[in-house]
């Protein structure tokens, strides 16, 4: 199964996309955390994407494009894979179509968290307390949510025109929302063989 989950910041996407995706036994591929290694690591990528990252914004499509377009290549996505956070915006949607052309494949499943807004902005305020993340602040969260309306939200309508898209009920215990992903996924892979 080739796969992308994608969900508003706060819905738990990274958490599920690594169980998923070792349930169905793909590779789980976040963009984000790569991105954040690099970071930690203040590689010459980190160094270039940091501020943009603290500041809830994207990361330039020609950046992103190359490092999923190498990770891709490597021996262990060609059965299949579970992106989380790429794409994230419809010229990403275009280029990961190009990449997986390249492959002689196609994405059999776009999975979406679906949450109410307001939800999200306490979870999150709730955990940057926690967490003492100073950086997350209201206004960079809300800033978070704003990039993600204008710039993800719209290719969920692209996977959903192709015929691929399957939204799940992301509100509930971290175990409820994984066995909706699960159904979807087991529902979707009925049809795929
Ligand atoms: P995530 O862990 O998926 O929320 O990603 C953390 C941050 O990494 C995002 O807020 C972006 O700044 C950056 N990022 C991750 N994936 C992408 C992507 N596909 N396109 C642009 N920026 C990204």
């Amino acid at each position: 199964m080739k796969m992308i989950i994608m969900g508003p910041p706060g819905a738990g996407k990274g958490t599920q996309a690594s169980t998923i995706a070792s349930a169905a036994g793909v590779p789980a591929i976040s963009t984000g955390e790569i991105f954040r290694r690099h970071v930690a690591e203040k590689t010459e990528l980190g160094t270039k994407v940091a501020a943009l990252i603290e500041a809830g914004e994207y990361v330039p499509d020609e950046l992103t494009n190359e490092l999923v377009a190498s990770r891709l290549s490597e021996d262990d996505a060609q059965e299949g894979f579970l992106l989380d956070g790429y794409p994230r915006n419809p010229a990403q949607v275009a280029k990961l179509d190009e990449i997986l052309e390249e492959m002689d494949t196609e994405l059999d499943l776009a999975l979406e968290l679906v949450l109410d807004r307001e939800t999200l902005v306490e979870r999150l305020l709730g955990r940057a307390k926690t967490e003492g993340r100073a950086d997350d602040t209201e206004e960079v969260i809300r800033r978070r949510m704003e990039v993600y309306e204008e710039q993800t939200r719209p290719i969920s309508d692209i996977y959903a025109s192709r015929g691929i898209l399957r939204q799940v009920d992301g509100d509930g215990s971290i175990e409820e929302v994984a066995e909706r992903l699960a159904a979807a996924i087991s529902d979707r892979s009925g049809h795929h063989r």
